[in-house]
């Protein structure tokens, strides 16, 4: 059997979906949901299943599959209906296999985008769960990504009692932009192993400087986009907890922002004046 030709999901081994995948464009498949630019005889776009700047996400038709070089996310044309529009492997099948694909567009709202990892119902395709926070035998993190090299920075996120929960690192792109990628301790449900796997934190996500918080019970909460600013802010205004969560602007309903309830909080908007709504749990923290 070829990598190609591997059944994906769950059921598998009593369906045969090669033929069935080599009468699929995946590229055309993937397109209807994500904005695709061609690469040489590739297609890529910025990953739909983690947050960044530039695009890893690469679609190759004459391979068949998908494959992201930043979060690790990969499989054929029914993994990824299984993964990005929440179907089960047999509604993926029987989607293929028809005349109408199901889009966005058509029928009922596709399921609320979930993460790409380690959630219900997607173990038979991602089987990682993270461990938060790391248990004491992870060991170091690792020092480079595979593709991306060494990154510029790394920012560990602690709990309140110091205990790494994970990592942010910021890689340089090729083109000069930059790519953040996280990275959890994980365990494999299916194979027992465990890991380092650049995952995203399970949501609700936790803040990064947690264990500030624990550290200055009494102390005004500073909240600031981004783990290097808020490491500058702590390094010259000590008299404050300063805090901040991962995956920028895009990502702070996903945050578990109950940590800054009863707090203090002053949310410092970012220098490009692009101003973070405050959420339900910040307001009430801030009121608080
Ligand atoms: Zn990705």
């Amino acid at each position: 059997m070829t990598e190609r030709n591997k059944p994906s999901g769950q059921g598998a081994g009593k369906i045969d979906t090669s033929d069935l995948l080599s009468r699929i464009d995946i590229a055309e498949l993937i397109g209807r949901y994500v904005p695709l630019t061609k690469s040489g005889a590739e297609w890529e776009a910025c990953c739909p299943f983690h947050t960044e700047d530039s695009p890893s996400f690469k679609v190759s038709p004459a391979k068949g599959f998908y494959h992201c070089f930043g979060c690790g996310v990969h499989g054929d044309a029914i993994a990824f209906l299984m993964e990005h529009q929440g179907l089960n492997f047999h509604d993926a099948v029987a989607a293929l296999g028809g005349d109408a694909l199901p889009s966005p567009q058509a029928g009922q709202e596709p399921p609320a985008r979930k993460p790409a990892r380690g959630t219900e119902g997607d173990e038979a395709l991602c089987p990682w769960t993270p461990i938060l926070p790391a248990p004491g035998h992870a060991g170091e993190p690792p020092k480079a990504h595979i593709k991306r090299g060494l990154p510029e920075r790394t920012w560990c996120y602690r709990d309140a009692s110091d205990k790494p929960l994970g990592y942010v690192y910021r890689f340089k792109t090729s083109t000069g932009g930059k790519e953040i990628l996280p990275l959890v301790f994980a365990r494999n449900e299916t194979t027992g192993a465990e890991e380092w796997r650049w995952m995203a934190f399970p949501e609700p996500r936790p803040l990064y400087g947690l264990d500030r918080l624990a550290a200055k019970p009494d102390a005004t909460v500073l909240l600031v986009e981004g783990e290097g600013c808020a490491d500058a802010g702590d390094a010259v205004l000590p008299e404050y907890a300063v805090v901040s969560w991962p995956g920028g602007c895009k990502a702070v309903k996903k945050v578990d922002w109950s940590p800054l309830a009863g707090r203090k909080v002053i949310a410092w908007p970012d220098a490009d004046a692009k101003r973070v709504p405050l959420t339900k749990a910040e307001k009430d923290a801030i009121a608080a």
